[in-house]
Parts: C-alpha cells; sequence; structure tokens
C-alpha cells in the first residue's frame, strides 16, 4: 500500500530498528514505547486490521514468529501481546499489528 507507514517500514523506505524479519513477517522496536520490551509484529502482506484477515494461516505466521522473538528476547517472565483494532480499539495505524510488550508488570484491564 503506496501510504501506508509501516509498508514503508517493511519496504526500507522508512528507518525501523528491525527485531525480527522471516518471509511473511517484520518485527521492529515501537517509536514509543510503553514497556522496556516494545515490538511491534507486522505481517509484510497489508491488511487493514484482523477484520481484513481471511485466510487464519496468516495469523499462524505471525504467531510464530511472537514465538521467535519471544525466545530470542529471553522474557522469562511474561508479556503482553495486544491488537488494537479501529477507532474504540485505539488503532492508530490501519496496518494489522500485535504490539509485543514485556519487562515490567501491567495491569488489567488498562495499564
Ligand atoms: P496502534 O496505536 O495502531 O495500536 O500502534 C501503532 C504503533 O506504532 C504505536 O505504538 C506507535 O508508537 C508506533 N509507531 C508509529 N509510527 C512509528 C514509526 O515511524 N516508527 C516506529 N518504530 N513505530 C511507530
Ligand atoms: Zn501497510
Amino acid at each position: 500500500m503506496q501510504d501506508c507507514l509501516f509498508c514503508k517500514i517493511i519496504a526500507g523506505e522508512l528507518p525501523s530498528t528491525k527485531i525480527y524479519e522471516d518471509d511473511y513477517v517484520y518485527a521492529f522496536e515501537d517509536i514509543d514505547k510503553q514497556a522496556p520490551v516494545h515490538v511491534v509484529v507486522v505481517p509484510k502482506n497489508h491488511y487493514k486490521n484482523i477484520t481484513e484477515v481471511k485466510d487464519s494461516s496468516q495469523v499462524g505466521k505471525i504467531f510464530d514468529a511472537i514465538n521467535k522473538i519471544v525466545e530470542q528476547l529471553d522474557v522469562k517472565n511474561g508479556f503482553r501481546v495486544v491488537c488494537n483494532t479501529g477507532e474504540d480499539g485505539g488503532q492508530t495505524v490501519e496496518h494489522l499489528h500485535f504490539h509485543l510488550m514485556a519487562g515490567r508488570k501491567f495491569g488489567w484491564p488498562a495499564g
């Protein structure tokens, strides 16, 4: 997608701090970290959000990547995965992504 921020990051047209990459997924440090570890995990295919994913194997690729990143970063005490979706869900970038956060204790449902 021409005007998509994350498509540009994936294509290397905008800089990012890469954490992980495979054929399907690109993951990089969030620019505005909400935890000591805050990685944005993004499918290379452009989907606006979860509702556009009709092929669930795509989500499997993301979860495989998350498990590899978790191993790589060695976040033994646990982590949080968040997928903000749509306006009420707090999504600000309209390219499906999962926040992987760790390194502090999280509250629930907020914080
Ligand atoms: P959302 O709010 O859509 O769930 O998440 C978008 C995330 O992308 C935010 O946490 C925001 O900090 C991050 N973000 C926005 N622009 C950039 C950027 O240019 N580079 C990086 N690394 N992260 C970004
Ligand atoms: Zn995109």
